[in-house]
């Protein structure tokens, strides 16, 4: 006799633990849990948490709960004008208990303005593809005013999905997919348990893009350590050039402990880039980057130039002046720049020649004894308390 399979009983909305920084206005319908690989040695998003795929009755269930509120403050926004905290607080009055958190996902989608939804977690793609289209369908059918339906994907699995069945799923809402690409070398791929290929993410972004889905790639300066500093620079500059993505966005290493990376740092197997080492490989990868139309992004805080962005060809140049601005400064100068920038004084280096931030980051380095020589320890600390 075949076992019964066990059935789940629903146990309330869900959110998954994160998004990219560029969904922060989004709201989140989480389709699976954690991540179905989970293996890369540099990410604690989900380590030590199981993947299962959500019922589909649940999600189409917390997209309903999300759908009434978003009717009561439509209501509520109408009457008033606009929705006030004070209404937003009198309404909560009314919602059970077990209503609360779709209750405040509505609010703060409807306070963001409610263009555009990501699925959670870390591979949604991996989902059946029809109950997937079934739910872009019905969250299409729920806010039809929406612009923007995201996910994160593995490349690994993108690869896999027939070329007609990704096109149904743009068809059907889903008009972009978030991968990380992290490196374009085999070698670092594989040192970092990545799970995937040059050639497989290469085959998965076109795949995306025939699809007419758009692309946002993550890259990952610093991946390589010193050791393949400069070819994860090449090879990740030459996947891209191979896919032209919509989007290419950094996102620089971090190596805090409880990553399995972190271990191979303290058994002397990784060397990590000091930010120095770090601005020159990035140098090289922009000035890699050739025969593309994408827009690079640099949204995330670990980031040392905030102000690295811009579309390709035309600001190819103006993003290499930046990092050999840096480049060029004497050492306290760049420790003063670095110091400020993680201390989040400075966005990029024109903050540098504004007086008031810059004596603020003076005035750290004077009180604490940061030094170029002892600037990337300081920082280091700092990283890890933040993340
Ligand atoms: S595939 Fe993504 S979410 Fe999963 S372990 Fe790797 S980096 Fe983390």
């Amino acid at each position: 006799m075949a076992a019964k399979q066990k059935i789940e009983s629903y146990s309330g909305f869900e959110q998954g633990p994160i998004r990219p920084p560029s969904e922060a206005n989004s709201l989140l319908i989480r389709v699976t849990r954690n991540c179905s690989w989970n293996r890369c040695k540099f990410c604690r998003a989900y380590r030590g948490k199981k993947f299962s795929v959500r019922p589909l009755e649940h999600v189409i269930k917390d997209i309903d709960s999300v759908a009434t509120h978003v009717e009561t403050l439509r209501g509520i926004a109408l009457q008033y004008g606009r929705l006030t905290q004070k209404q937003v607080s009198l309404a909560f009055k009314d919602i059970a208990n077990d209503q609360y958190e779709p209750y405040y996902a509505a609010v703060n989608w409807f306070v963001g303005g409610m263009e555009s939804i990501f699925l959670q977690d870390g591979n949604s793609l991996v989902r059946k593809p029809e109950e997937l289209i079934t739910i872009l369908n019905h969250i299409k059918s729920s806010f039809p005013w929406i612009q923007r339906i995201t996910s994160y994907a593995r490349s690994h699995t993108v690869a896999k999905i027939k070329p007609d069945i990704l096109e149904s799923m743009g068809r059907a809402g889903l008009n972009r997919i978030h991968v990380g690409l992290e490196s374009g070398s085999d070698e670092v791929l594989r040192n970092v348990n990545k799970g995937v290929t040059k050639e497989i993410h290469i085959k998965a972004g076109l795949n995306i893009k025939k699809a007419g889905i758009e692309l946002s790639e993550y890259v990952m300066p610093g991946l390589g350590g010193i050791k393949l500093s400069e070819i994860h620079a090449r090879e990740t500059a030459d996947a891209l050039n191979s896919i032209n993505p919509d989007f290419i966005r950094i996102r620089t290493l971090a190596v805090p402990e409880g990553i399995e990376l972190f271990d191979d740092y303290k058994a002397g197997n990784f060397e990590k880039c000091t930010d120095i080492m770090m601005a020159k490989e990035t140098l090289l990868f922009i000035k890699s980057l050739k025969n593309i139309t994408s827009v690079i992004k640099s949204d995330h805080i670990l980031n040392l130039f905030g102000d690295l962005e811009g579309t390709f060809p035309h600001d190819k140049e103006r993003m290499v002046n930046i990092l050999q601005s840096f480049l060029d400064m004497d050492p306290q100068q760049q420790c003063l720049y670095q110091v400020g920038r993680r201390l989040g004084h400075f966005y990029g280096l024109q903050d540098m020649n504004d007086h008031y931030k810059l004596k603020k980051a003076e005035t750290v380095c004077d009180e604490y004894g940061i030094t170029p020589d002892n600037v990337e320890q300081v920082i280091e600390d700092m990283i890890n308390r933040f993340i």
